[in-house]
Formats: structure tokens, C-alpha cells, sequence
């Protein structure tokens, strides 16, 4: 399939871009500024970096700025500081808006040389009609009369104009059923985020596309393959223009479990309240899964590692969170935290009568990672889910020594208290059980962890069920926690570890009275907590 390359790029992909050459390659990226990016997105734009800069050449990220009903600007600066973040910068940033003119003359040019008409059938009759393959009653309507509807009833936006559409004279009775007459142009009065109300109609992305990836050399389109029907259309509108071909690559749309990936049902779930906002947590949008605790890293090694898959599956999330744990483990830095529900009181009767501190790494096995303060005193707190202990044991301390157990005090199954002796002499490769402790004093910091499920209950949604009708009822949990006084000092988007708890990330820092807020960040082992 790559006939005619000269010097090619061997990507670590088992693909490479048919015909690519290096140096002249021109990628594109083209998001329709109506919402915030989600990881769909990113998988796109992943691929069009990788592929342009893999090959030495360009990638535009275009604004797909076509219908100003769905269109705004908060969306596209979002737009361009989420690619930021994933670290994609593109050689130029375009809009389609400022091809409007250019678009509007090759339609007329379209509409001269017979290959379009306008059409004012009901769009229920019009949808009918393409269904069952019949011609619409417009379709013989003179060039005349078609370039008098568009240009004048049409571009001006007129009572008449809003009626009509304008449509590609492809083949209403075709196997394909995207090459039934496509409409490509339509009248929309909301005025546009960049051009006002200069334009009363615009075109379909479908006719846009073709045209501007033509016009702005773009050398290879990537697109997902659940329109791989409309690619004939694609190559129809280019040479209908005589326009340079660009050749179609398709690649496998990303879907995971449990997950919406579309904005205009993102959205719905911002308007109806049942999140924050296009940043919550449970969002499946960049900055959703970047405040969850997902690295760019991570994310980035997961685009990658699918490659141009073209297979349509419904991924676990399991799949990312254990790449991303890959990139946290060896820098996150480590805390202790004990559960503050029945956190159970331990006297060390030989202790340090007066709290000691000391300096330790924050990461046994990485001492870049820095030193942090550890708290030694008679009075420590350990969970509930470790004290069920009996007199006589010998246990250890993490990171402090044996110690022996002499008095366990139970109401019913619950530990109320516990009295021990520390063995520091004792051999920690003896003992079964490797509990984490803190100190009791008044530096230990409150936090509130907190863990997401997904939001809907259904792996797959399928287009006619209603969302409504599969949304978890709880998606947030709560726990409250003590943690060491080091926790103190973490800042928002900080990624941490609590010993033998697991990774979290800081959503809102500590402050003098407040309790820290932390993310619980998935590692991959559970398929869903709570599903
Ligand atoms: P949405 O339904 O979420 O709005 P879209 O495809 O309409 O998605 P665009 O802004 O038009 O959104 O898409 C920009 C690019 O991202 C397109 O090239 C599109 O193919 C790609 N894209 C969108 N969703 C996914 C996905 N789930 N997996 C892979 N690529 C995607
Ligand atoms: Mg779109
Ligand atoms: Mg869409």
C-alpha cells in the first residue's frame, strides 16, 4: 500500500501511513469547539502528533468551527490548553471558518456544473426518501434556479432560504447510503463565536472537511472507522471540486466500559447537575481523568500502545490506571494515613515518653523523591482493620520495630484499645503482619478521601437506551482519615501514597481547619470498586 515512498519513517506502530514520505507529511487534528476534550479526543490528536512528527512533518490542529449553535469560545481555548497539557503543540492553528468564503464559491461552482441543488423538502420526507432510495422532487431544478436559492434566498438567510438546504448530486439510490444526495449546506441564523452574523448558512462537515483538508495540504486525513461509509463521499467532494486528493487513514475509535464518550451527552450531564462541571472527576475528559490522578505520561503511553488498533472494543479503564501506576510508582512520594472511623488508640508503655521526630526518605527506593518528618510517641493510632490482635502477639511496626501486644480491650467485635511493648530487638522477618501506625499527637492532619464510581450502569450504552435510565445511583464515597503532618504541606494535583492504602492525588490542599481532599487514583487492580 506504500507504492512510491522514497525515505520512510519505520514506526514502532505494525502500520505505517500509506504513501508517507518523510518531510511531507501534514497531519491534522480538527475538533469541533464544542466541548471540552476527552480522551477520545486525545487519542486522535495523539496520533496525528505521532504520525507528523514521526515522518518530519506538520500537524495542524483545526478548529472544526461550523455549526455556532454548538460553538463557543470558552470550548476552544479549553481546546487548546488541554493539548498543552497532553503536550501537543501544532506547527499552525486553522479554523474552518476561514474557509467560509473559499467554501461558499466552490459551491457555486458546484452548483454550475449540475453537481448540487437545493432542496425544500421536509426534512421527515427527505429522511424517508434517502432511506428508501428515492429522488427528491427538487433534484431536476435548474442551475439557475439553485445558484438564485442559494446565493440570494440562502446566503441571506431569508424565510425562503431557511426552508431549502443545499445538497451533493451524488447518487440517491446508492448501495453506500452517505452518497444519497448528503446535504452540505445549511442556514443557521445563531450568530458564529468568530464570524457573527456575516453568515446566515454553513456547510456540513462532511462537505467542509473534504475541502479545507484539500485546500490546506493536508496529505494524510485520520479518521475513526465508524464512518468508513462516508470515505466515498470524501474522495466524491474532492474530485466533484477538482481539488487535490488526501488519502483516508481510519483507526479504531476509542470506547471504554461504562463510559460516554461524546460531548453532546458530556454535556447533558453538566447541565442536569450530576457533576461538577467538565473537569469532575468522573469525567472521561482530559482534565476528568488528569484531576482522578492520570499522568500525561501515562495516558500518552496508552494512545500509543493501542496504536492504530482498528478494532472497536469496549476498553476497562483497569487497562490505563495500571499504565499510569507504572509512571507514579517510583515518584510518589509516601505518607502514612490511618482510617479516623474506629481508628484504635495503642499505648506503648516502654515508648518515647515525650514524641520524637526523625528525618526518612519519602520513598525507600528513590531518595530523590526527598526526606519527610516521622513522629515517634507513646500514644499511636492504628486502623480497626489491623487491630484484631491477640494478647501475646508480636507484630511490626512499619518502618519502627516489633512490638509486643499485652492488652486488647473489645466491645463486642470492635477494638477499642490496645496496650503494647515495643520489641525493638525483634526480628521483623518473624512476624506476619507489617502494620502501618501514627502518631497520636496534635500534628496529625484530617483528610477526606474520596473514591468515584462510573456513572451509568450499563458497559455499553447502545443510541436508543436513555441515559436516564442507567445512572449510578451513588458515584462518590467518602472516607475520612488521619495522616501524618507531612500531608500538611502537599499542594493541589500533588500524587502521593499512603502506605498499604493506595495512590491518591490532592484535590484540595490542607489549610488550618480544613481537611485536606484527595482523590483515590484507580491502580488497575480493581475492574470497579463498587460496581
Ligand atoms: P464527540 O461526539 O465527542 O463530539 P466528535 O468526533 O464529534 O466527538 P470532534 O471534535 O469532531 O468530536 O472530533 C475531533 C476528532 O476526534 C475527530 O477526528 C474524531 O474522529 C476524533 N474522536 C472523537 N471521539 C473519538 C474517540 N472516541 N476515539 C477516537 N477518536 C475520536
Ligand atoms: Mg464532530
Ligand atoms: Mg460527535
Amino acid at each position: 500500500a506504500s507504492g512510491g515512498k522514497k525515505e520512510t519513517h519505520k514506526a514502532s506502530f505494525e502500520i505505517d501511513l500509506p504513501g508517507a514520505e518523510m518531510g511531507k507529511v501534514v497531519t491534522r487534528f480538527p475538533p469541533e469547539p464544542s466541548g471540552y476534550l476527552h480522551v477520545g479526543h486525545a487519542k486522535a490528536a495523539v496520533l496525528n502528533e505521532y504520525f507528523a512528527h514521526a515522518y518530519k512533518g506538520k500537524l495542524i490542529i483545526r478548529f472544526d468551527d461550523t455549526n455556532p449553535t454548538k460553538e463557543k469560545v470558552e470550548f476552544q481555548d479549553s481546546i487548546i490548553e488541554d493539548l498543552a497539557l497532553l503536550g501537543i503543540k501544532g506547527d499552525q492553528v486553522t479554523y474552518s471558518s476561514d474557509y467560509f468564503q473559499k467554501m461558499y464559491e466552490l459551491a457555486v461552482d458546484l452548483i454550475k456544473a449540475g453537481k448540487a441543488y437545493c432542496d425544500d423538502t421536509p426534512s421527515e420526507k427527505m429522511r424517508e426518501e434517502r432511506m428508501v432510495g428515492d429522488p427528491s422532487g427538487r433534484r431536476e431544478r435548474s442551475i439557475e434556479e439553485n445558484l438564485q436559492i442559494f446565493t440570494e434566498e440562502m446566503k441571506n438567510g431569508t424565510a425562503e432560504g431557511l426552508k431549502n438546504c443545499l445538497r451533493a448530486k451524488i447518487d440517491y439510490k446508492a448501495l453506500n447510503k452517505a452518497l444519497r444526495d448528503p446535504v452540505i449546506y445549511r442556514c443557521n441564523l445563531t450568530p458564529h463565536h468568530r464570524t457573527g452574523t456575516e453568515w446566515k448558512m454553513y456547510p456540513i462537515y462532511d462537505f467542509c472537511v473534504p475541502v479545507v483538508d484539500s485546500i490546506e495540504g493536508v496529505t494524510h486525513a485520520l479518521r475513526t472507522n465508524e464512518y468508513r461509509d462516508r470515505n466515498p463521499q470524501y474522495e466524491w467532494i474532492q474530485a466533484a471540486l477538482n481539488l487535490r486528493p488526501v488519502a483516508i487513514w481510519d483507526f479504531g475509535r476509542l470506547n471504554f466500559v461504562r463510559t460516554l464518550l461524546s460531548k453532546r451527552k458530556l454535556q447533558w450531564f453538566v447541565d442536569k447537575n450530576y457533576v461538577g462541571n467538565w473537569d469532575d472527576p468522573r469525567f472521561p475528559t482530559v482534565r476528568g481523568v488528569r484531576r482522578r490522578g492520570m499522568t500525561v505520561e501515562g495516558l500518552r503511553n496508552f494512545i500509543i500502545s493501542q496504536g492504530p488498533s482498528r478494532n472497536i472494543i469496549n476498553l476497562d479503564w483497569s487497562v490505563v490506571w495500571a499504565l499510569n501506576k507504572k509512571i507514579i510508582d517510583p515518584v510518589a512520594p509516601r505518607f502514612t494515613a490511618v482510617d479516623a472511623h474506629l481508628a484504635v488508640p495503642v499505648k506503648l508503655l516502654n515508648g518515647p515518653k515525650t514524641p520524637e521526630s526523625e528525618t526518612k526518605p519519602k520513598h525507600k527506593k528513590n531518595p530523590e523523591v526527598g526526606d519527610k518528618t516521622v513522629i515517634y510517641a507513646d500514644q499511636v493510632l492504628i486502623d480497626q482493620a489491623d487491630a484484631d490482635l491477640a494478647e501475646g502477639e508480636e507484630v511490626t511496626f512499619m518502618d519502627w520495630g516489633n512490638v509486643i501486644v499485652s492488652k486488647v480491650t473489645k466491645e463486642g467485635d470492635v477494638v477499642k484499645s490496645i496496650e503494647a511493648n515495643l520489641h525493638l530487638e525483634g526480628d521483623f522477618r518473624k512476624t506476619s503482619k507489617k502494620l502501618t501506625w501514627l502518631a497520636d499527637t496534635k500534628d496529625k492532619i484530617p483528610v477526606d478521601l474520596v473514591d468515584f464510581d462510573h456513572l451509568i450502569t450499563k458497559d455499553k450504552l447502545e443510541e436508543e437506551d436513555n441515559v436516564e435510565d442507567f445512572l449510578t445511583p451513588t458515584t462518590e464515597f467518602h472516607s475520612n482519615a488521619l495522616a501524618d503532618l507531612n500531608v500538611a504541606k502537599l499542594k493541589a494535583g500533588d500524587i502521593i501514597q499512603f502506605e498499604r492504602k493506595g495512590y491518591y492525588r490532592v484535590d484540595v490542599p490542607y489549610e488550618e481547619g480544613k481537611k485536606a481532599v484527595l482523590f483515590t487514583i484507580p491502580d488497575g487492580k480493581q475492574v470497579s470498586r463498587y460496581g
